[in-house]
């Protein structure tokens, strides 16, 4: 059985180091059609790393990270030897050649040879202990390239949400080490000067964490002055349902949490909206964005009317019977009217390309306008902006079709098609799901959607 276990491994290596062969080959060979195509030539490779990740079911990022790596690998021999050979694994691999990338192909080569010469450097070490034997050898090749490393690692700094269970989230941020630890000391101490203040039962842990929402938010004890969307039907908001909600951004989240953040983070001001909310050129059926109460997010939309009154924001968009889709909404405009953005925003959540799902930063017509695509829901997608700029490459093509859910076909330049359907929405009837509140559901396979916006601006 072990003996199985281990030789499953080698041929998973194995399998990895044969991509990476093909990789190499099929860039080779895409870019050669491109300039046969007469694309410029510093534009041809476009589309490659994309079409890697989608055959490997892997997002666009990873797959121009796996395309680098198969394209360095033919430069350090011993470390793709050992690759084939199993005595080091696809990430490991990375972790070599991420760790080398800043040199010069023959320092590459140099530490490729260092690290074969040294027999077993490479046998049963940890992820750890390949980074230090790399960067060891490599920093001795060649000090200057850790200050140019420094430099480019600098341009890389970023926040990044992601979710943590039972409804929490890891806010992440990569900082230059001096911000990094000065942003940790300026929470340390505020925590401790809480402590001393009497009547405080927070840990230090608590209070940091307070201290970060306040100072980011601009907000002392909450969230106000940022909009936070929450999707879910409005059983679950108004009937106690058990059906979980989804927050644009992180994900879902359960159904008590969702009415709770709703209705005990009122925003100090409201605004009603009473422009049409798919904005200019709006022609869907009034029911499909009805204002329920109190509506509007988007400066433009407002009226300049402002109210203590009301505690909610509550914009409802309607499924389609049957097919809990949310109801088209049209636009003669070429560029994406607010309401309609807003409505894609909700609908597709993350970028649409399969495996991808970096934050939505383009509103795209699947069919371009030039083509005749109109501005539509149903020929809207959210994407990326790399997945944008990608779609636009020679030979890509996508279209919108027919299907219980909103769904795209993109197919790549060597005729390869996959599909993208749009995420659930809270409500679409799940199979084998418990009902809840049955006896007082009032709506029969068309349950509408709740997009409450809340808290907004103070
Ligand atoms: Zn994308």
């Amino acid at each position: 059985m072990n003996e199985q276990i281990r030789g499953l491994e080698d041929l998973k290596c194995l399998a990895g180091a044969r991509q990476a062969d093909t990789a190499v080959a099929f860039d080779l060979q895409q870019r050669r059609e491109q300039a046969a195509a007469g694309v410029p030539a510093n534009e041809q490779g476009a589309g490659v790393a994309a079409q890697i990740a989608l055959a490997r079911r892997e997002s666009p990022a990873k797959g121009s990270r796996l395309l680098g790596l198969a394209k360095t690998l033919p430069g350090m021999p011993h470390t793709f030897a050992a690759f084939r050979s199993g005595l080091l694994n696809e990430w490991r691999v990375t972790l070599v050649v991420k760790e080398t990338i800043c040199l010069s192909p023959e320092d590459r080569a140099g530490v490729d040879e260092e690290l074969a010469a040294d027999t077993g450097a490479l046998d049963g070490m940890g992820d750890k202990a390949v980074i230090a034997a790399v960067r060891a050898a490599a920093y001795r090749r060649d000090p200057a390239s850790v200050a140019k490393r420094a430099a480019r690692a600098v341009g890389e700094r970023c926040v990044s949400l992601r979710p943590a269970p039972d409804t929490m989230a890891y806010l992440t941020a990569l900082l230059p080490v001096a911000q990094g630890v000065a942003a940790y000391a300026a929470l340390a101490k505020d925590a401790d000067d809480t402590a001393r203040l009497a009547g405080d039962d927070r840990s230090r842990g608590q209070v940091m964490a307070d201290t970060l929402v306040e100072r980011v938010t601009g907000t002392p004890g909450g969230i106000n002055g940022v909009e936070i969307q929450l999707v879910m039907t409005d059983r679950t908001l108004l009937q106690a349902d058990a059906e979980p909600a989804r927050l644009p951004g992180y994900g879902t989240i359960p159904a008590a949490w969702a009415r709770e953040l709703t209705l005990t983070n009122p925003p100090t001001t409201r605004t009603p909206a009473t422009a049409s909310d798919a904005g200019p050129g709006h022609a869907g059926p009034d029911e499909t964005v009805s204002d329920a109460r109190v509506s509007a997010a988007d400066p433009e939309e407002h009226t300049g009317l402002e109210t203590q009154e009301l505690n909610l924001w509550v914009r409802r968009l309607y499924t389609a019977p049957g097919t809990n889709e949310l109801v088209a909404m049209d636009s003669k405009a070429r560029i994406f009217p607010a309401g309609l953005k807003r409505f894609l925003q909700i609908r597709d959540d993350t970028c649409r390309t399969p495996y991808c799902d970096a934050p939505i930063r383009h509103h795209d017509h699947i069919t371009a306008w030039h083509n005749g695509g109109p501005t539509t829901a149903v020929n809207g997608q959210g994407l990326c902006e790399a997945c944008n700029h990608t779609k636009e490459t020679r030979g890509w093509t996508a279209k919108p079709v027919p299907g219980p859910r909103h769904t795209v076909t993109t197919t790549t330049p060597t005729g390869h098609t996959y599909h993208s359907t749009a995420p659930p929405l809270p409500g679409a009837p799940v199979r084998g799901a418990p009902v809840h509140n049955q006896a007082v559901r009032p709506f029969s396979g068309t349950p509408p959607i709740l997009g409450a916006c809340h808290p907004l601006r103070s």
